[in-house]
C-alpha cells in the first residue's frame, strides 16, 4: 500500500512538472531497486530515452541486487570461495567499489553484506546482534580479498564466508547509466533515483536545476536547495532505512570497523559529484569517516573526480559545507540549522 501511494504521489509530481515547460518533456515513474524512481527527459525524443531509461534500469537491478535471482552478484555470493565469470561492467564496477574501499580506509567496503544481514537490513526482521556474533563477520568484511582476475573474461572470486552488497554505489552508478541514455537521445533532464539525483545538462534557458536536499530529521521538509547542473547529488542519511530498540534507533549505514551503525556525529552527508558511482560510494563513506577524515576525500580524490562537494548535518543541528558550493547551496533560513563553512 505503501508503495502505491509513493507511486501515485511521484507519477502526480511528475505531471505537474511536465505541464509548466515550454519544452517538450516527458515523465517516467520506475519502481526498482526498491525505489521509487522519478525520471523527467527534455527533448524531442523524450520519450524514447524514458522507455530505453526504464529497461535499463531493470537490468541494472537484475545485474547488481544481491537478492535477484540469476542476477549476477546473486550468483558471485552463492558460488562464494570460487571464481564466477562476470560481466566486464560488473568487474570494473566492483573494481571501482574495491578501489574506492581502499582509499577510504575500508570506511566504504561492498563486502559489507554478511553484517547488513545479521541487522536484518538485508530484508529479514530488524534485530541487534550480539558482540560476539559481529566478531566472527568482521573479518570478512574486507574488500582486499576479493579477487578479479581477467583471463578469457572477468570472474570475481570471493572469500568463502564473504558477500557482496552493492547497496551503496548501485543508484548512483544507475544514474550515469541513464544519464548515458538521455544524452544519446540528445536530451536534458533530471534523474531521481529515490533522492539520488542525476542532473542532465543544464535548463532550456540555460539555467541550473534546482535539487532540495532534505532535512533529515524531517525528511519532508528540506534544509536548503543547491542549483546545479551536469552533476549527481546523492544524500547518505539516517533517516533512509532504521529501526528502534529499547529506545535506541539504528540506521542502515554500517561502520565496517565495528560493524554498528556509524556514529560519526552525522545525520546526513550529501555529496556533489561528476560521477554518479563515486557521488554513492563516497556519501556512503564520508557518513562512516565523520567530518575531519571526510572533509580529506576531496584531496585524496582530486585527481579521479575534479568536482566534489559535501554537506555534512551533525546530530546537533549545524550543517558544514564546503566551499565550492558557496553561492550554489541556498540554506533554508527556517530550517532551524545554523551554516557554516567547513574549515
Ligand atoms: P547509502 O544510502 O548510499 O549510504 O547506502 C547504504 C547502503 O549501502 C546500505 O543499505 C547497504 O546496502 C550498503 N552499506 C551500508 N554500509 C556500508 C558501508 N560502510 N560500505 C559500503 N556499503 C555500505
Ligand atoms: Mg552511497
Amino acid at each position: 500500500m505503501k508503495r502505491f501511494f509513493s507511486l501515485l504521489l511521484a507519477a502526480l509530481m511528475l505531471l505537474s512538472l511536465c505541464a509548466c515547460g515550454a519544452e517538450k518533456s516527458a515523465g517516467k515513474v520506475v519502481y526498482a531497486m526498491d525505489t521509487v524512481m522519478t525520471l523527467t527527459a527534455y527533448g524531442k525524443d523524450a520519450d524514447t530515452a524514458l522507455g530505453e531509461a526504464e529497461f535499463e534500469l531493470y537490468r541494472l537491478e537484475q545485474l547488481l541486487d544481491r537478492f535477484t535471482e540469476d542476477g549476477e552478484v546473486n550468483a558471485i555470493n552463492a558460488n562464494a570461495g570460487k571464481p564466477t565469470g562476470v560481466s566486464d561492467e560488473l568487474a570494473a564496477l566492483v573494481a571501482l567499489a574495491q578501489h574506492i574501499s581502499d582509499k577510504t580506509s575500508g570506511a566504504f567496503d561492498p563486502t559489507i553484506a554478511p553484517v547488513m544481514d545479521a541487522w536484518g537490513f538485508g530484508g529479514s526482521e530488524f534485530r541487534v546482534p550480539t558482540q560476539p556474533e559481529l566478531e566472527v563477520l568482521l573479518p570478512n568484511v574486507d574488500a582486499d580479498q576479493i579477487l578479479i582476475s581477467y583471463e578469457d573474461r572477468p570472474r570475481i572470486t570471493i572469500g568463502t564466508m564473504q558477500a557482496l552488497d552493492l547497496g551503496g554505489i548501485a543508484k548512483g552508478y544507475a544514474g550515469d547509466c541513464v544519464k548515458s541514455i538521455f544524452e544519446k537521445h540528445g536530451c536534458t533532464g533530471v534523474i531521481d533515483l529515490g533522492g539520488d539525483v542525476t542532473l542532465v545538462g543544464r535548463k532550456s534557458d540555460g539555467s541550473d536545476w534546482r535539487v532540495a536536499i532534505k532535512d533529515p530529521y524531517d525528511p519532508s521538509a528540506f534544509l536548503g536547495t543547491l542549483s546545479a547542473s551536469d552533476c549527481t547529488v546523492v544524500t547518505s542519511g539516517v533517516y533512509e532505512r532504521n529501526f528502534t530498540e529499547n529506545g535506541v534507533t539504528y540506521h542502515h549505514i554500517i561502520d565496517p570497523a565495528t560493524g554498528c551503525p556509524a556514529e560519526s556525529g552525522l545525520v546526513s552527508v550529501t555529496v556533489v559529484c561528476a560521477d554518479g558511482a563515486y557521488a554513492d560510494a563516497l556519501s556512503t563513506a564520508a557518513f562512516v569517516l565523520g567530518i575531519d577524515r571526510a572533509a580529506a576525500l576531496r584531496d585524496a580524490f582530486a585527481t579521479e573526480t575534479p568536482l566534489l562537494e559535501l554537506i555534512f548535518v551533525t546530530g546537533d543541528g549545524h550543517v558544514l559545507y564546503s566551499d565550492g558550493l558557496d553561492g550554489i547551496l541556498e540554506p533554508n533560513t527556517e530550517s532551524g540549522y545554523t551554516y557554516e563553512h567547513l574549515s
